[in-house]
């Protein structure tokens, strides 16, 4: 299980990878250096849980029932760690999220550091030795380190948080919310509003009925933007309702 975080897809190479090489391709010098500093502690993190995983694994080596169990571990790769997840899967540069756009990247790291926190804190919930408890204690608690300075490195650079990139979004496009899913089951037909849909500059447009008259038109001409209707707000139950 600990292979998670030592060649999984939340994991500490994964990270420090991400990070190392978003460094690399980062011309502000102030948020690189931030990306270094952390590609460079994860390198250190995987250091930490591949050594926490060899002590696990080194009995197997020697132990038939694990050999027969996981021969991957016992047999191939003699009680050692590979950069292989729980699973068995080998690592792939396929994990990493690298887009050379800076605030893009601090995103996807924000999102990953919370995925690394889960698995540390799931690993935790499933572990009984006291020594590596602690070490996944400390392991999961730089992960929100890493979090809060993401997250800050993020917002100091003052952007909006809806301007990605330079291509302004189509007006009036942006704010609609399209009430897609509609359906059979006990809470199928339950709309709901909430700021995700309502306040602002949020518009309501009913896509579901609509979407299948499309869907039954032959000739597929019509957009189905100028089929859509904007609902009254007597359709939704109202949050407090709702919780
Ligand atoms: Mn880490
Ligand atoms: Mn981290």
């Amino acid at each position: 299980m600990l292979l998670e975080q030592f060649g999984g897809a939340n994991g500490e190479l994964a990270a420090a990878m991400q990070y190392s090489i978003q460094g690399l391709n980062c011309d502000d010098p102030e948020r690189k250096d931030l990306l270094m500093d952390i590609g460079t502690e994860e390198l250190s993190h995987l250091e930490i849980v591949g050594t926490l995983a060899r002590m696990h694994l080194k009995p197997m080596k020697a132990d038939r029932d694990s050999a027969e169990v996981d021969p991957l571990i016992a047999i191939a790769g003699g009680g050692g760690v590979g950069l292989f997840n729980s699973m068995g899967d080998a690592w792939t540069a396929d994990y990493l999220k690298i887009t050379g756009e800076l605030d893009v990247d601090l995103r996807s790291n924000i999102a990953a550091e919370a995925r690394a926190k889960i698995v540390y804190e799931r690993l935790i919930n499933f572990c009984d030795d006291p020594g590596s408890k602690d070490a996944l204690q400390f392991l999961m608690t730089r992960e929100i380190t890493h979090m809060k300075a993401f997250t800050a490195a993020l917002e100091s650079m003052g952007k909006s948080p809806f301007s990605i990139g330079e291509i302004p979004p189509t007006p009036v496009l942006v704010d609609q919310y399209f009430n897609d899913s509609s359906g059979v089951g006990d809470e199928g037909e339950t709309d709901f509003r909430g700021p995700w849909n309502e306040g602002g500059n949020w518009e309501i447009v009913e896509a579901p009925e609509q979407g299948v008259e499309n869907l039954g038109s032959s000739n597929g001409k019509d957009a189905p933007s100028k089929k859509r209707k904007t609902s009254s707000k007597d359709n939704y139950k109202s949050r407090e309702r709702a919780s």
